[in-house]
């Protein structure tokens, strides 16, 4: 039995992960959930699994949950996500709030020593160095998202150094193959219309602009120790190789499924075991074909963007993060249009000093600062 914590249960990723623990009841104990704002489903959450602890992002709300629910105790606010993070029974913590509100709780989790299956890609875009550092003897950094996970099952057993490079998949999302007048006037209904995957709002406008795919070479560098010369994406729009290891003698390994997170999270939560799950089996002659092909990045410049900040190394990729933050909210509040998105991150990123990062709060003060200079810009364009 392996006891386990939820940071995000009420997400797309969190509720994937209760499914899996939901399929195999003797494996998985749930220990701590925690919620920002979703107080309705949190209820039903500790309901049907009983955690020892429970956290939702408001006060008022964790009082009236801890009426309805006193055998668990409730928290709320940031101290509660900590004190999820770091429970003493959670053995391997889930990792799946979004955005940079992430970090700190996954820091705890770190801290304490627990196993972090992780979903969050923002924590290693901000703190990547902080994390492979930090990690003790043991203690493993297990991906979740789809692609890190492809790579991990790719690269099992074999050793890093002839590892050549690793290919990393991008579906193209909902407007693969249109340019940037089109894109200059869709709408956020539109944006997050994903093809393939059914994901969170942040992600799913990510995946749309492809600063999810930048986010992703971030996170593989970091995971995998790579250079950034060694890290390719390529465009494929069905969704089913996840991503691919090239080694030096000229073999590629692919890693292949439905476009289905609950793989992953499995994958995470059980290693180094594979669980059996009741999902629909991979049918490669009803798909027929799979299709490759580069990624425009005239028309989808957030990918550059990305890929400038890593290079720049340093904080490049804090202020990346944090001005992406701030635009993607904007649009998907119909302040700013599609295109501004990359505007707004190329002018906070163009006028950044790099700063040394080297601890959590460097870099939570380099991320409010880019924040509030992504908000000073957006509140200046026209369409505001
Ligand atoms: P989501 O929006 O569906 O869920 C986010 C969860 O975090 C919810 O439980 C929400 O209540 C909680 N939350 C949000 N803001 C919070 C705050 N300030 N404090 C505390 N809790 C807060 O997002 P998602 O799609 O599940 O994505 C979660 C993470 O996983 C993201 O970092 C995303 O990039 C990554 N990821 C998601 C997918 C996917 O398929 N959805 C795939 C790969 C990686
Ligand atoms: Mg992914």
């Amino acid at each position: 039995m392996k006891n386990i914590v939820i940071l995000g249960s009420t997400g797309s990723i969190g509720t994937s992960g209760l499914d899996v623990v939901r399929q195999h009841p003797s494996l998985f104990s749930v220990i701590a959930l925690t919620a920002g704002n979703n107080e309705e489903l949190l209820s039903q959450q500790i309901e049907e699994f009983s955690p020892s602890l429970a956290v939702i992002s408001s006060a008022d709300a964790a009082l009236r949950l801890q009426k309805r629910h006193p055998a668990t105790k409730v928290l709320s606010g940031v101290e509660g996500l900590c004190e999820a993070a770091a429970h003493t029974e959670g053995e391997v913590v889930l990792s799946a709030i979004v955005g940079a509100a992430g970090l700190l709780p996954s820091w705890f989790a770190l801290k304490a020593g627990k196993d972090i299956a992780l979903a969050n890609k923002e924590t290693l875009v901000m703190a990547g160095h902080l994390f492979t550092e930090g990690l003790q003897e043991g203690q493993r950094l297990l991906p979740v998202d789809s692609e890190h996970s492809a790579l991990f099952q790719a690269l099992n057993g074999e050793e890093r150094k002839k590892v050549k490079k690793m290919i990393l998949t991008a579906s193209g999302g909902p407007f693969a193959g249109k340019k940037r007048e089109f894109l200059e006037t869709v709408s956020s209904e539109q944006a997050l219309k994903h093809p393939n995957w059914s994901m969170g709002k942040k992600i799913s406008i990510d995946s749309a602009t492809m600063m999810n795919k930048g986010l992703e070479v971030i996170e593989a560098k970091w995971l995998f120790k790579l250079e950034a010369g060694q890290i390719d994406v390529v465009v494929h729009p069905e969704s089913i190789i996840h991503s691919m290891v090239e080694f030096v003698d000229g073999s590629v390994i692919a890693q292949m499924g439905n476009p289905d997170m609950r793989i992953p999270i499995a994958y995470a939560l059980s290693y180094p075991k594979r669980l059996v799950l009741n999902a629909p089996p991979l049918d490669l002659l009803q798909i027929g074909r799979l299709n490759f092909s580069e990624p425009d990045k005239e028309s989808f410049p957030c990918l550059s963007l990305a890929l400038e900040a890593l290079n720049r190394k340093g904080s490049y990729a804090v202020v990346l993060n944090g001005a992406n933050e701030v635009a993607v909210e904007l649009f998907l509040k119909k302040k700013i249009g599609f295109c501004d998105i990359p505007r707004c991150i190329e002018f906070v990123l163009q006028g950044h000093n790099d700063f040394d990062a080297g601890s959590i709060e460097e870099i939570s003060h380099i991320d409010k600062e880019a924040r509030a200079k992504a908000s000073t810009f957006c509140s200046q364009l026209a369409s505001f």
